[in-house]
C-alpha cells in the first residue's frame, strides 16, 4: 500500500529500519548455503537458523550496514556463542584418566599422542595406554609416538581382555607416578554395538574423569549419528575435531555440538604431534560460515569511512588482490578507525596476533616510504629494485634496509591473503608464529 511504501521510504532514509523475514530472506539463504556446503547436518542448519531469524525479527537495522550484513554478523555471534558453550578445557583433577574414543581412522591414536605431548609441555606427567588390541599396528603405532614424545607407555600384544589392559595399564601408570592417563581404544569403520559394549566395560574398569570423541573434522551428514550414538552409551566430556588442516570447513563441529552439547576441546591441524591446538570458537564460527569477519569490518567503519570503502577493502583483502596503493590506503584508514590491533583482530585468523608496541610509529614510517613510491610501483612492488629502493630511502629518509623490511613484509602478507583467501587459516597461523 501507498503507506507501507511511505513509510518505508522514510524508515530508509532514517536509517532505523526493523529486521524483517522479507529483507534477512536473501542473507538467510545464503547463510544456509554456508552451512550445508561446509556438511553441516541439514536438519541441524534448519533449525539453527531458525532460533537466528527469530531472535533477529524485530531488531533494528544499525545505521550503514545494510540488513543483510548485519544478519550474518547476528548468525556468526550466535555460531561463536554455541561452538564455545561449556568447558573448553580439560578437567584440571589429577591423576586424570581421560577414554579416547571414536571411529577407526578419526585420529584416536594421533590425537592421544598430541594431548600427551600438549600436557607435557604444561608440566603434567602424561601416560598413554594402548587399548586397540585388534590391530598391533596400532600398538605399535602409539609406542613409538610415546617414545618420541618421552611419554610412559603400557600396552600388552596377548591379551584380548580390554577392561583387564586398561586396568593394568591405569595400575602401572599410577605406580610410575603419572598423572594424566590417556586410554587410546580401537574404533570401527563404523558405529556398531560391539564397539560400544567393549569401551563401556573398559569405561567401568577405569572409571574415566574424560571420555573425549575424536571425530574427523570432514565428517558428513553422519557426524550427528555418530556423536549421538557414541554420547548415548558413554556420556561423552569432550570432543577433539581433527583434519582441520585440509580443505575441511568443519561443519561437523556445529552438527555434533548441537546434538549432543557436549563442549569442543582441541582440534587437530596436521600429522605431526604439534599439530594441535585448544578450540577457539571464533576461528571455527569463520571458518564454518567462510564469511570471515567483513560484517565486523565494516560494522566498526561505519562511523568513520564510508561503507562502501570498507566492503572495497574487505573485497580486496578477500581476493588477496591488495597493493602497497592499498596497504597505504588502508593505513590512512586505519589511523581513522583506531589501532591497527583492533583492525587485525578483527580480520578473519589474526586475533591472537600480537603487534609489537611502537606498532603507531612504525605506521608513519611505513606511510613515508609509501609515499616516497611512484604509483607504478606501489602497483607492482615487483618493479622495486635496488636502485629505486635507495631513491625511495632517500626520499623518505630511512635506510635501505627499512624500505627492504617493508617490501618483505608485504609480501609476507600477500602470501597470508592468499591463504586466507583459499580458507586455510591453520596453515596461516602456523606460518604467522613463525
Ligand atoms: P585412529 O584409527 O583413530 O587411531 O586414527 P590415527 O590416529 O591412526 O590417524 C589416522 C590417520 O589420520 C593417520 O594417517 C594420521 O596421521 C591422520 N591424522 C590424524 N589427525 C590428523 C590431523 O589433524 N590432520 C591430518 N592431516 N591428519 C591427521
Ligand atoms: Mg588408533
Amino acid at each position: 500500500s501507498l503507506t507501507e511504501k511511505l513509510t518505508g521510504a522514510l524508515r530508509s532514509l532514517r536509517g532505523t529500519g526493523a529486521l524483517t523475514e522479507a529483507n534477512m530472506a536473501d542473507a538467510l539463504k545464503e547463510v544456509r548455503a554456508a552451512l550445508l556446503s561446509a556438511d553441516v547436518h541439514f536438519t541441524v542448519a534448519r533449525d539453527f537458523i531458525a532460533r537466528v531469524q527469530a531472535a533477529c525479527v524485530g531488531q533494528a537495522v544499525l545505521k550503514s550496514v545494510s540488513p543483510g550484513q548485519q544478519v550474518v554478523k547476528i548468525i556468526n555471534d550466535e555460531l561463536v556463542k554455541l561452538l564455545g558453550e561449556g568447558t573448553t578445557e580439560l578437567a584440571a583433577k589429577r591423576p586424570l584418566k581421560v577414554l579416547m574414543v571414536g571411529l577407526h581412522g578419526s585420529g584416536k591414536t594421533t590425537s592421544t599422542a598430541k594431548l600427551g605431548k600438549l600436557l607435557k609441555k604444561k608440566g603434567a606427567r602424561p601416560f598413554v595406554v594402548g587399548c586397540d588390541i585388534y590391530r598391533p599396528a596400532a600398538i605399535d603405532q602409539l609406542e613409538i609416538l610415546a617414545k618420541q614424545e618421552e611419554l610412559g607407555f603400557y600396552s600388552d600384544r596377548v591379551t584380548k581382555d580390554v577392561p583387564a589392559l586398561g586396568t593394568t595399564g591405569l595400575a602401572t601408570a599410577l605406580a610410575q607416578n603419572a598423572d594424566v592417563i590417556l586410554f587410546d581404544t580401537a574404533g570401527r569403520l563404523q558405529i556398531d554395538t560391539d564397539l560400544i559394549e567393549e569401551v563401556k566395560k573398559l569405561k567401568a574398569a577405569v572409571t574415566p574423569d574424560e571420555i573425549i570423541l575424536v571425530a574427523d573434522g570432514a565428517l558428513g551428514q553422519e557426524a550427528v549419528n555418530v556423536a549421538k550414538a557414541f554420547h548415548d552409551a558413554l556420556g561423552l566430556t569432550g570432543l577433539i575435531l581433527t583434519k582441520l588442516d585440509g580443505d575441511t570447513r568443519g561443519g561437523a563441529a556445529l552438527s555434533i555440538k548441537s546434538v549432543t552439547g557436549v563442549p569442543i576441546k582441541f582440534i587437530g591441524v596436521g600429522e605431526k604431534t604439534a599439530d594441535f591446538e585448544p578450540f577457539y570458537p571464533e576461528r571455527l564460527a569463520s571458518r564454518i560460515l567462510g564469511m570471515g569477519d567483513v560484517v565486523s569490518l565494516v560494522e566498526r567503519a561505519q562511523e568513520n569511512i564510508d561503507q562502501a570503502e570498507a566492503e572495497k577493502m574487505a573485497e580486496k583483502l578477500r581476493k588477496a588482490d591488495f597493493n602497497l596503493e592499498d596497504f597505504l590506503a588502508q593505513m590512512q584508514q586505519v589511523k581513522k578507525m583506531g589501532s591497527m590491533q583492533s583492525i587485525m583482530g578483527m580480520m578473519p585468523g589474526m586475533s591472537g596476533v600480537q603487534l609489537p608496541g611502537d606498532a603507531e610509529k612504525q605506521m608513519k614510517r611505513t606511510e613515508a616510504i609509501i609515499q616516497s613510491m611512484t604509483i607504478q610501483e606501489r602497483r607492482k612492488p615487483s618493479l622495486l629494485n635496488g636502485n629505486r629502493r635507495m631513491r625511495i630511502a632517500n626520499g623518505a629518509g630511512v635506510k635501505v634496509l627499512e624500505v627492504n623490511q617493508l617490501i618483505k613484509q608485504f609480501e609476507q602478507m600477500q602470501k597470508l591473503m592468499k591463504m586466507m583467501k583459499g580458507g586455510n587459516q591453520q596453515k596461516m597461523m602456523r606460518q604467522m608464529e613463525q
